[in-house]
């Protein structure tokens, strides 16, 4: 659907827990937060019934998300569900990676159309220090597996900050030299425990990785279904690619809401605006309410993120990014 700034809203990310198996420090404390009660999270046939909804308004595609949605039982039954709707274009995962390996027989039987693998570095202690968990070589065998499938679309999520070093950028980006893999550097967003980090600018990366693998060439075809713009390197595969959200924002073009595991639909990333779908879908109402409320809070989602400060436009979100879900 179009919303009052005439942008086409096409896409969904849907949190599935806010759970998770690691602790990134700039994403969840290391005493973890308070996880939600099971009852206040959506069932699985809560957001079928929203997906349903949301497919009317044109919105075909979904990326599942949590906290780490693999720790949610049968997270394989849900994506055949949603892929077998009427309709559905696309469902993908994002994950950090750790349980990947065992569900991926199941996730491509449920016919998953790709997945994002979240990794800062190559380096295993370095991981273990960022993400509290020595599960460093569970996550890169994963992402070989993952390759096997030939027609799953396999990326890698980096974002770069003040503890990252310029081998880690090295690293990670040369993971898409000799394999299909779209490795994408996102600049740390000020949400949550995010705001105590600083962000590694796409021109500081690219200074860096230019020094090491030679000239960047954008590459002008679409390549995914947000934000991200790519390029290719000299004698590379895989492509390397960039989420700019602060030094290019492109909130003229989102395409994006999002659904949290408590059934919040949430227009944008920076602000708490949107409606509570669950009191809804748990108050008896018919679909055709449920519809005209997601219709409505679409249609107002803010123009745009106010990352830099100079131009509030409402309450800012105050959860962090493992229950918004990226
Ligand atoms: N646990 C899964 C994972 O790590 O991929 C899914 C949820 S996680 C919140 C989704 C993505 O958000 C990850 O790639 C993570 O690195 C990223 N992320 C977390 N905090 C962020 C922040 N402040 N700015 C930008 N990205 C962030
Ligand atoms: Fe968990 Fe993902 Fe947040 Fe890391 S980034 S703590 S894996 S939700």
């Amino acid at each position: 659907m179009i919303d009052r700034w005439n942008r086409t809203i096409d896409y969904i990310r849907i949190s599935v827990t806010d759970r998770c198996n690691l602790r990134c420090i700039y994403c969840m404390p290391q005493e973890g937060i308070e996880a939600r009660p099971h009852e206040e999270i959506l069932t699985y046939d809560e957001i079928i019934r929203l997906c349903r909804c949301f497919l009317k308004f044109g919105i075909n595609k979904i990326k599942i998300t949590g906290g780490e949605p693999l720790v949610r039982k049968d997270i394989a039954f849900l994506i055949g569900q949603l892929k077998a709707l009427e309709g559905m274009k696309e469902v993908t995962l994002t994950t950090n990676g750790m349980l990947l390996e065992q569900y991926l027989p199941d996730l491509i039987s449920s016919g998953l159309d790709g997945v994002n693998i979240s990794l800062d570095t190559l380096d295993p202690l370095k991981y273990q220090q960022i993400t509290k968990k020595d599960a460093f070589m569970e996550v890169y065998s994963a992402i070989g597996k993952a390759l096997n499938y030939e027609k799953l679309k396999v990326k890698i999520n980096c974002v770069p900050f003040s503890d990252t070093d310029q081998k880690d950028l090295i690293d990670i980006a040369g993971l898409a030299k000799n394999s299909r893999l779209v490795v994408r550097f996102i600049e740390m967003m000020p949400i949550g425990l995010g705001k105590s980090f600083t962000y590694y600018s796409e021109e500081a990366i690219i200074a860096i990785l230019e020094e090491v693998y030679g000239a960047f060439e954008p590459v002008n075809t679409v390549l995914g279904n947000g934000p991200a713009h790519y390029y290719s390197l000299p004698g590379f595969k895989g492509k390397v690619g960039f989420i700019s959200a602060l030094s290019h924002k492109f909130c003229n073009e989102c395409n994006r809401v999002r659904l949290t595991s408590e059934g919040y639909l949430k227009t944008c990333l920076h602000y708490e605006q949107g409606t509570d779908l669950k009191a809804i879908l748990r108050g008896d109402r018919e679909d055709s309410y449920l519809e005209q409320m997601i219709e409505k809070t679409i249609y107002e989602k803010p123009v745009s993120h106010n990352f830099k400060g100079d131009n509030p436009q409402g309450a800012y979100e105050l959860d962090g990014m493992s229950r918004i879900g990226g």
